[in-house]
């Protein structure tokens, strides 16, 4: 981290909490964790204190689990239960009561957590290592359309994500983006939505139109044409949020947890079943890619064709 806090104890609880961060070699996700803490940053920031009952956590935790973890068959409760004890192994979390691991029960008795006290002072006393801090789990746990949605529903600013940046990771888990992979990928798909085919343009360059990774970077998707998939903005949006998704068929599929109320808004529906359809010479995404993205991603069950 760059900024050094002020006591060692400090700073060896943020050393901790950084590490917290994704290994590139899991495939994957397991954003239970970051997502606890980022809530307790979020309130941290908003009241001056990160002490978050498990009355309120049961509620919030399990819906930012929902909303931004992979599809789980666990419980909503028992989801949310297992970063709220099991974070304390990482020491930076502490609860007001000695409970055993990954139950709900004695949890419901009013039990508190709260960061580490070292770790706590030093966050509140200094508003940008707090930033930094969120801004390291964030990136490390969600690609770019999705991190500003996941600090929003946290209470944190957005425009966070544009502060002063650490010197670039050097540890050697760290990978490098290809600069010319994005141009590749829009290029050999005929810079158009490959799910809704708009072509938006201005003064010759795309514009609204994004290269996809369907296995997230972040997670060790690599940057392959076979991994890339040129996608409109909202397109990309809603693909890396797990509201689109495709199957083995490489067809489009609209997960059941999309809504929307008017016309425009379910003009969604209408991409449910579509084939990817590439121009010559153009891979489809590599099935391994699209299999990770129906874990690791996509919300649940689809539409029924
Ligand atoms: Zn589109």
């Amino acid at each position: 981290m760059l900024v050094s806090p002020s006591t060692p104890d400090a700073q060896q609880a943020l050393e901790r909490l950084s590490s917290l961060r994704q290994h590139q070699q899991d495939s994957r996700r397991s954003p239970h964790k970051p997502l606890l803490v980022l809530l307790a940053l979020g309130r941290l920031a908003a009241t001056g204190s990160s002490r978050l009952p498990w009355s309120e956590a049961e509620e919030t935790l399990s819906n930012l689990i929902e909303e931004f973890g992979p599809t789980s068959q666990t419980g909503r409760s028992q989801s949310a239960a297992f970063p709220f004890t099991r974070l304390r192994s990482d020491g930076v979390w502490m609860l007001d009561r000695d409970v055993p691991m990954d139950n709900v029960g004695p949890l419901r008795q009013g039990v508190t957590g709260q960061f580490e006290a070292s770790l706590e002072a030093a966050l509140r006393d200094r508003p940008e290592l707090l930033a930094a801090a969120a801004r390291g789990l964030v990136e490390s746990h969600f690609p770019g359309t999705v991190a500003p949605d996941v600090l929003v529903a946290v209470g944190l600013d957005p425009d966070l994500l544009e502060g002063s940046r650490p010197a670039r990771d050097t540890s050697p888990a760290d990978r490098r983006r290809s600069s010319t992979w994005p141009a590749a990928v829009i290029e050999a798909w005929d810079r158009q939505c490959a799910f809704c085919g708009f072509d938006g343009a201005a003064g010759g360059g795309v514009v609204g139109i994004e290269a996809a990774h369907v296995r997230w970077f972040k997670l060790g998707g690599p940057d392959d044409l076979d991994n890339g998939l040129a996608l409109c903005s909202l397109h990309h949006k809603l693909f890396d949020r797990g509201m689109l998704g495709l199957d083995g068929d490489f067809a489009v599929v609209v997960s059941r947890r999309f809504s929307a109320r008017t016309t425009q808004g379910r003009t969604v529906y209408d991409l449910h079943g579509q084939r990817l359809t590439p121009r010559p010479g153009t891979p489809l995404p590599a099935a391994r890619h699209v299999r990770w993205h129906t874990d690791q991603v996509f919300q649940g069950q689809s539409l029924a064709s």
